[in-house]
């Protein structure tokens, strides 16, 4: 499967491309079991109730957060500028690409190292450095195989998940001349000193951030190699991007988050690093940047704010858990969903961010089990979400306060008018009866002529909405006789025996 980022328009055809690569879904099925398995014994140590106890207290800190963002975010500004900080807010991610690329000019930056961000992945800041004249280098290890591979992630938290050893290796050799044979450890040692090397060259650091917060101006970057460490302690300069609702009132709140985050999305107890930033560094020889600076990114998120439904995928802490629990994303990856977001939370942040009706297959990317609820540290109702924005596509809504009215497509009048049929039909007794009754006598005229594979053939080509049903599930036939019937059948026959007599029987 093509590694490019395929249209979001398009994930039916995408996913069906997908479930034909039985290398990416042995890939997949392999890594999401490990981190489901890791998962289960990470909260078992802590104790199931401990944990859903820490779940509630990290939905309600986000909660509370997400009410009087405005105020915490103000409260965050002020205190990373009186600790040196410089704060860029930046409306867009193209506002923010020219922002980050400026500052980069400024610091007269020729090379930048990245860690991990999913934030600089939705602005796609490494092609906007580049199209700027600067050499952009992903630092962990994974996000760094798929640049070399001229790919886009496929996880959040594990970008190159969809990737075999082999595959990997075979991409080493054809980079940097290793052994094709070589295992996960010389492979990990090659790309160490080519790493090395670009650490030394930067002249600035990008970063993402993991929690900010207000009390303390200070922001937070989980990781597991060091290269977020190196990022941001090496180069005179580091740019921290952060979205809006990465922010926590209390540094305290961070020992919830930190117990939840690295269990849910790994299995660890905690990431190997965990690096605060309060400011640049004030004393010379101390590790840090001489010049912080932290651009806050809106880029569509206030809008998920007018409303309670939208506003819980704020809560969002980007673990990854849902996409490790989620059939539909186990089966196709993350490729398939065409946005950076990919899995059931990509599902409902993706139409958000670029439109219900350009991404308007993505909330049907689902079975509506309920895996990601489950699993979800902030206890976001997944399911609930997809079933909002089902209900926006349906109606041919955007959500309110956004900018792609223009695109609002037509709702789909046949499905409409389909619904509207089957609603006269089963909200009267006798309507239901009838009709029924007669569905059953069409189905018995095709099985008596034998017409049956080819109704079913005619049906699986017809137009949506049959088609859309028919073309992947088989079509199940009504039963012979109505619960009602038989249940009337049922009282006929215990009178009779009551009265002594035996049921003239054939049609039990
Ligand atoms: S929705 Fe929940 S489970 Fe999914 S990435 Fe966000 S926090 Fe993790």
């Amino acid at each position: 499967m093509s590694g490019s980022q395929l249209p979001v328009e398009r994930f039916d055809a995408n996913a069906r491309d997908a479930l034909g690569d039985p290398v990416l879904r042995g890939a997949l099925r392999r890594a999401t079991d490990l981190f489901g398995e890791r998962r289960r014994a990470a909260i078992d140590d802590v104790g199931a109730d401990d944990f859903e106890a820490l779940r509630d207290h990290a939905r309600a800190i986000k909660d509370a957060t997400l009410a009087h963002l405005d105020v915490h975010l103000e409260r965050f500004v002020a205190q990373a500028e009186a600790r040196g900080a410089k704060v860029h807010w930046a409306r867009t991610g193209d506002e923010a690409c020219e922002l980050l690329a400026g500052l980069c000019a400024g610091a007269g930056a020729k090379t930048v190292v990245k860690s991990k961000s999913m934030t600089t992945e939705e602005i796609e800041l490494g092609a906007a450095l580049e199209a700027h004249g600067l050499r952009s280098i992903e630092t962990d290890l994974g996000e760094w195989i798929i640049q070399q591979a001229g790919e886009v992630p496929s996880h959040i938290i594990v970008p190159a998940i969809h990737k075999t050893k082999a595959q990997i290796a075979a991409l080493f050799a054809d980079k940097l001349g290793t052994d094709p044979e070589a295992d996960e450890k010389a492979l990990t040692a090659a790309a160490r000193d080519v790493l090395r090397r670009e650490f030394a060259a930067a002249e600035v650091g990008i970063s993402g951030v993991n929690f900010a917060v207000a009390e303390t101006g200070s922001i937070l970057i989980l990781e597991n190699e060091g290269n977020a460490r190196f990022t941001t302690s090496l180069p005179k300069v580091h740019i921290a991007v952060m979205g809006i609702e990465k922010v926590v009132p209390r540094f305290e709140d961070l020992a919830v988050f930190l117990k939840l985050l690295p269990r849910s999305g790994t299995g660890q107890h905690l990431t190997s690093y965990q690096s605060i930033l309060t400011g640049p560094k004030q004393d010379p020889s101390a590790d840090g940047p001489e010049e912080l600076h932290i651009v806050v990114l809106d880029n569509g998120r206030s809008r998920f704010l007018d409303q309670a439904v939208t506003r819980a995928s704020l809560a969002c802490i980007r673990c990854g858990a849902c996409l490790n629990a989620c059939p539909v994303y186990q089966q196709v990856g993350g490729h398939a969903y065409g946005s950076v977001y990919p899995g059931p939370i990509g599902a409902v942040i993706t139409p958000q961010l670029v439109g219900v009706g350009k991404a308007s297959q993505l909330p049907y990317a689902s079975s509506l089990c309920g895996a990601c609820r489950e699993v979800c540290p902030v206890r976001i109702d997944i399911p609930a979400l997809l079933l909002h924005l089902r209900q926006e596509v349906t109606e041919g809504h955007e959500p309110s306060g956004s900018p792609f009215g223009a695109q609002r497509r037509p709702a789909k009048r046949g499905e409409r008018l389909g619904f509207r049929l089957w609603s006269f039909g089963v909200r009267g007794r006798l309507r239901y009866e009838w009709g029924s009754a007669l569905a059953r006598f069409g189905q018995r005229l095709v099985v008596r002529g034998g017409y049956v594979g080819k109704v079913g053939a005619l049906l699986s080509r017809l137009a949506p909405p049959l088609g859309a049903w028919t073309g992947t599930r088989d079509l199940r036939g009504l039963a012979p006789r109505s619960f009602r019937a038989r249940w009337r059948q049922e009282l006929r026959h215990q009178e009779l025996r009551r009265q002594g007599l035996t049921p003239s029987g054939g049609e039990r």
